[in-house]
């Protein structure tokens, strides 16, 4: 069973391998992706979010699971091209109840493969540009804080410092493995699958 893991699990700071083959297992586990997000109300999630090592993401822009025509995958995603600039305001399941302005480009080309395993390239741009960017992030192990103003983060300085103190506390408690186990787990994990590096019990990391 996958989970979506909050900041500062070493998943979200890890460099994605890319999807080599799209099987039973692979569509089990987007499946599971929409479900996840779907529950805590988001409009993208990354794989590296729910602690898979891989370069994909799922997207539904209506954050509805009554309309599922909506929901996109990018397998291998690539941004080849970014055309000016515009600022909006961000969140992310992985810091929840955080929210900044982040300046990002306003289009983008983006290369990747659908569900299907065909090559898929668009332009696009606003809402669905933004939120590609910030999944695509997620794959390279970046999160949306990395790009804010040193003093804007400063004033969220508080607020992930009670992130890090929940997470050392959870390991703390056993409840979440030691860094250097999560980390282990992600690179001996040969595919994506649902169940994921959550293999033990009381293996809470979220
Ligand atoms: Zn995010």
């Amino acid at each position: 069973m996958l989970r979506i893991v909050s900041y500062p699990h070493p998943a979200l700071r890890y460099e994605s391998r890319p999807v080599l083959e799209i099987d039973d297992a692979f569509r089990a586990t987007v499946r599971e992706m929409f479900k996840l997000m779907y529950a805590a109300r988001g409009i993208g999630l990354a794989a590296n979010q729910v602690a898979l090592p891989f370069r994909f993401f799922v997207l539904n822009l209506t954050a509805d699971a009554e309309q599922p025509d909506q929901e996109q995958v990018f397998i291998n995603p690539e941004i080849v091209k970014r055309h000016s600039s515009v600022e909006d305001e961000e969140g992310c399941l992985s810091l929840p109840g955080l929210y900044a302005n982040v300046r990002r480009a306003k289009k983008i080309r983006v290369r990747a493969y659908d569900l299907e395993g065909t090559p898929i390239e668009r332009d696009v741009d606003d809402l669905l540009s933004r939120a590609i960017q910030h999944e695509t992030d997620h794959l390279h192990g970046k999160l949306f804080i990395d790009m804010l103003e040193p003093l804007v983060l400063h004033g969220f300085s508080e607020r992930l410092r009670g992130y890090e103190l929940d997470y050392r506390q959870g390991q703390t408690q056993g409840l979440i493995p030691a860094n250097d186990e999560l980390l282990a787990r992600l690179q001996r994990l040969p595919r994506p699958t649902p169940e994921g590096i959550f293999t033990e019990p009381g293996d809470n990391t979220s």
